[in-house]
């Protein structure tokens, strides 16, 4: 096996909760609360769960978007909290974000070629004149038109709106491409054409994803690995068929028993979760899920069960299990 492209070491991020007149600090959102995980070079790795599970701010303390808390995050075995800043200035661009929506991060005065140009001229990786070819190169590669270089961002549908977001991560030639929640504005036909683009981008470029995604049917079709998040932690991970077949934590036996199939004989019993998600900056002893959990035992609310491998690289964090 390869050294990991992205090593995720006992990560926490913490969010402190400010308040009273002198804006003490009252408490903290455990939004990452000790994980561990790791991306091999080429590979799709799926972070699922629901909106307050911590798998955007996973993604976003990987590229140093926002700090951690604690723990360790290697990126082609370098530490990237302990770098030198030139060091990370070089290994920023070989690591980029996509964003659910790229039309916010457009500037709606700037033509989508300068757009796409202007992170290449920055890094000196292309010159003026240059820019022109390259820019539409990745225009097309991205299935868009090389004319489409002079129009303005609000003359795009969210298909191709989208379509502009992944050239312009691209633009720089990065190996990982960290994207949240990419297709979940769009309609499903065009999620589709989305999520094939992302593959045929993967097997050109040799790239590997960390795909964040709420929605399940959505991370089978592109990840070959899977894992789940609830409330902060890291609930179980598998290789994409393992999770499929035989998911063995409850929650996520839950999110895949809502997950529509085609062949009405292999639908799963549906596992309604009751209540709401608790709130982070006071999640339920033991283990986080026992507030939902139909399985839950007596000793759920007492002890955090170990994360740990139930074979053939599954792991798991379930006393049941
Ligand atoms: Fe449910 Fe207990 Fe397993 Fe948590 S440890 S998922 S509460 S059975």
């Amino acid at each position: 096996m390869h050294e990991p492209l992205v090593e995720v070491n006992h990560l926490k991020k913490y969010f402190p909760v400010k308040a009273g007149l002198l804006n003490r600090t009252v408490a903290h959102v455990r939004a990452v609360d000790d994980i561990s995980f790791a991306i091999q070079p080429g590979e799709t790795f799926g972070l699922v769960g629901e909106s307050g599970s911590g798998k955007s701010t996973v993604g976003r303390t990987i590229l140093r978007l926002t700090d951690k808390t604690e723990g360790e995050i290697r990126f082609k075995g370098k530490d990237l909290y302990r770098v030198s800043k030139e060091e990370m200035r070089r290994l920023r661009p070989q690591m980029q974000l996509i964003f659910q929506d790229p039309y916010s991060s457009l500037n709606p005065r700037v033509r989508v070629g300068d757009a796409i140009g202007e992170a290449l001229i920055d890094h000196g990786m292309a010159s003026r004149d240059e820019i022109r070819d390259v820019v539409e190169e990745l225009l097309v590669s991205c299935g868009l038109s090389s004319y489409h270089y002079y129009r303005f961002p609000h003359e795009f549908s969210g298909g191709q709106r989208q379509r502009i977001g992944i050239a312009r991560a691209l633009a720089l030639s990065p190996d990982l491409i960290v994207a949240d929640e990419p297709v979940s504005a769009l309609d499903v036909s065009i999620q589709a054409q989305i999520i094939n683009l992302f593959r045929k981008l993967q097997d050109s470029r040799g790239l590997t994803y960390l795909f964040i995604s709420h929605d399940l049917s959505v991370v089978e079709h592109l990840c070959s690995r899977i894992g789940v998040m609830y409330l902060g932690s890291m609930m179980e991970v598998a290789s994409r068929d393992e999770l499929f077949r035989n998911p063995l934590h409850p929650y996520t036996k839950a999110l895949l028993s809502a997950v529509p199939v085609p062949i009405p004989k292999l639908k799963r019993e549906r596992i309604v979760l009751k209540g709401d998600i608790p709130n982070p900056s006071n999640p339920p002893q033991g283990c986080k899920f026992h507030t939902r959990c139909p399985f839950v035992k007596e000793i759920c609310t007492q002890q955090v069960p170990e994360f740990r491998d139930a074979g053939a690289g599954h792991y798991v964090a379930c006393h049941l299990v």
